[in-house]
């Protein structure tokens, strides 16, 4: 498939956006009205799981304020996503217009890079969840698509992958311990603040240290079980009314016990490592949470998925900078200007125009979740675009 980036000129010459993507439209204006008038329902139906999962996993505090606001949240993310699609696709009709042939890098990069500045304003923590996703995606891609011979060992071998998510894990707890950052990770340690009177030992937590580490790691088993069985249902769903028979055992073998196990095991090992240091040296100390953190990394062997890796690389990042910001007696006359890049929106707007060019040039190292945000929200118009420039090609290739 890399060879259509080399061919690509020659297959699409002489022909026009209408041809390649969207021939079912006499011209750009009638695509534009078109795509506008069906689109709505597909951004909707992609933060379904978004609309879905986080009440499920809260378990409690269900007030008619967290509801309202949680599917505000989800009618406006999924609203914007729409506007986004609408300009991504039109920008496409739009460039070509502009130059007056199609150009590789103007087919799907630049009018993410652009549609994704043009969306209208996101909550941080909107703009955060898309941009980390997409950030993550586009990193697993340049990982697989690198050719530095070490990065191709190491991204095959999973002991090497696991000793850097150990490494990342046991940074992250240990700033989440010292307190100087304030950010999602995927369990949190005991601070000095969650200390109370339930527990005489030397230990942070609240209560017994055998209901810390057993409560922990039933709560997680159980989200991660639920996170399964959503996606299960989202992806099976539709066989309950086509063949009702086979819906409960596609269910079974869609439900992976992989997940459950991997953030059972890591909350568990973190936090029972956590409360022995504390017993054997008698104090609680903030350096325990970093060989805690090394330690419990090891349970990435159970779940070993770029998904998890780049989460935890980015985090370790993100972090580790944070930490530094908030910590750092004198910065450096660059830090105080790179303080003030908006880095967060940079990323968001760079990594959807690479993911998206990625999805058509590169599909075979672009990540399922890619092309599923991508196909709902343009209503396969993308897939099919994918089909027709595949086809020249081959087209291409056989008369040459
Ligand atoms: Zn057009
Ligand atoms: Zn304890």
């Amino acid at each position: 498939m890399s060879e259509l980036s080399k061919c690509f000129y020659e297959v699409t010459a002489g022909r026009s956006c209408r041809d390649l993507c969207h021939p079912e439209y006499a011209t750009c204006w009638q695509s534009f009205v078109g795509i506008t008038k069906t689109l709505l329902p597909g951004s909707y139906k992609l933060y379904l799981t978004l609309l879905v999962i986080p009440p499920l996993v809260k378990g409690g505090g269900y007030t008619a304020e967290y509801w309202k606001s949680h599917i505000l949240g989800y009618a406006s993310i999924s609203f914007k996503t729409y506007v986004q699609a609408i300009s991504g696709l039109t920008l496409q009709c739009l460039l070509y217009k502009l130059f007056g042939k199609l150009h590789y890098y103007c087919l799907m990069g630049i009018p993410g890079v652009v549609s994704a500045a043009l969306v209208p304003k996101l909550p941080k923590v909107h703009l955060r969840l898309q941009g980390i996703t997409y950030f993550n995606m586009m990193l697993e891609v340049m990982i697989k698509k690198s050719r530095f011979r070490w990065l191709e060992y190491l991204r095959q071998s999973t002991p090497w992958a696991t000793v850097a998510f150990m490494l990342c894990s046991s940074k992250i707890m240990a700033v989440l311990r010292a307190e100087t950052v304030n950010q999602f990770w995927i369990m949190y340690p005991a601070t000095p603040k969650d200390a109370r009177k339930g527990n005489p030992g030397p230990c942070l937590h609240d209560g017994k240290c055998s209901f810390y580490v057993f409560d922990a790691m039933w709560k997680y088993a159980l989200a991660g079980f639920t996170i399964e069985a959503a996606r299960a249902l989202l992806s099976k769903g539709p066989l309950v009314y086509r063949e009702p028979g086979r819906f409960l055992t596609e269910m079974r073998s869609a439900v992976g016990l992989a997940l459950p196990l991997f953030l059972a095991l890591y909350v568990g090992s973190y936090r029972s490592l956590s409360c022995v240091m504390a017993r054997l040296s008698g104090r609680e100390h903030p350096g325990q949470a970093k060989v805690a953190g090394l330690i419990s990394g090891v349970c990435y062997l159970l779940y070993p998925k770029y998904q998890i890796f780049t989460l935890a690389f980015t985090k370790f990042i993100e972090m580790s900078w944070e930490h530094y910001l908030n910590t750092a007696k004198s910065k450096p006359r660059l830090v105080a200007l790179l303080q003030r890049v908006p880095f967060l929106r940079l990323v968001h707007m760079f990594s959807i125009g690479y993911m998206y060019h990625a999805l058509v040039f590169h599909p075979h190292l672009s990540p399922a979740f890619n092309s599923k945000c991508v196909n709902y929200c343009s209503g396969y118009r993308v897939e099919r675009t994918k089909r027709r420039l595949v086809g020249w090609m081959l087209e291409h290739a056989w008369n040459s």
